[in-house]
């Protein structure tokens, strides 16, 4: 008895010794029966650019309060970081919304992506590219996250889609076709969007039409039927995902083709 006690107590020891990660389980919790209704806690996978350099990138996302599960460098070899351990939660999201969904950050993992983003010139806005190196590290991972979570291809999105007010990035360079062509997400594919337009092009529909669209697709945008700021941005979230030619938020025929396509493809 006494001793039993003893190995007891330095087993206890070592327990605390080697921190409180792995919380042996219970023996006084019944698990035999397992509830049907769940699934995975991460729902989604959110994509950003860093808007600043690599060393800058790391430093600031390991020493400051914004953070990321990942990082993807882009200097070469390209290198990817892991900074935040997956079953806890990274601040890389803010205020952010889609579908039933609010504050991404508790159901999401967050990869960095770094890139300059852009720079104002006389001539406008200009983008920064990304290497297609670091695309294709970005697209294996996603691939990796989306495989052991279950993530549906709606679910994979930018910040600028669940933060179209506030937010730009990954920005309109950032080659999301290429993750449609991984089998990633849904596209509009263009053959299906040229063969609906012309009808769009005779009728375009009204604003109310978009908004419930888009909010069909997940966006959180306003329902009241008039052109207003946030709709706009909405929109051109929408284009600068889709349609990165041309994002300036003004609803047309093909930006109307390319939500029903969309639509059309989306499991609930
Ligand atoms: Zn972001």
């Amino acid at each position: 008895m006494k001793k039993r006690f003893a190995i007891g107590f330095f087993g206890l020891m070592i327990g605390l010794l080697s921190g409180c990660a792995t919380t042996p389980p219970r023996a006084d919790i019944d698990r035999s029966v397992v509830a049907k209704g769940q699934e995975d806690r991460v729902q989604f996978i959110i994509l950003h650019y860093t808007a600043i350099d690599q060393p800058t990138s790391l430093r600031v996302l390991s020493t400051q309060d914004v953070s990321a599960h990942y990082l993807v460098g882009n200097e070469n070899p390209i290198k990817v970081w892991q900074l935040v351990d997956e079953s806890r939660m990274a601040y890389h999201a803010g205020y952010s919304d889609w579908r039933d969904f609010s504050r991404l950050n508790a159901s999401s993992i967050g990869i960095e992506i770094v890139n300059l983003g852009y720079k104002e010139t006389p001539d406008g806005r200009v983008y920064f590219p990304f290497p297609q190196a670091q695309i294709d590290r970005v697209i294996a991972l996603v691939k990796d996250i989306a495989t052991r979570y279950h993530i549906r291809p709606q679910y994979i999105l930018a910040h600028s889609d669940i933060a179209p007010q506030r937010k730009p990035d990954p920005g309109p360079l950032f080659p999301w076709k290429q993750l449609a062509d991984a089998g990633l997400i849904y596209w509009p594919d263009a053959s299906a969007v040229a063969e609906l337009q012309p009808t769009y092009e005779q009728q375009l529909p009204d604003v109310k039409w978009f908004q419930q669209k888009l909010a069909k697709i997940g966006y959180k945008i306003p329902q009241l039927g008039v052109m207003d700021e946030p709709t706009k941005n909405v929109i051109a979230a929408f284009q600068m995902k889709y349609r990165p030619e041309k994002f300036d938020g003004v609803p047309d025929a093909q930006t109307a083709a390319m939500i029903d396509v969309l639509l059309s493809k989306m499991t609930p």
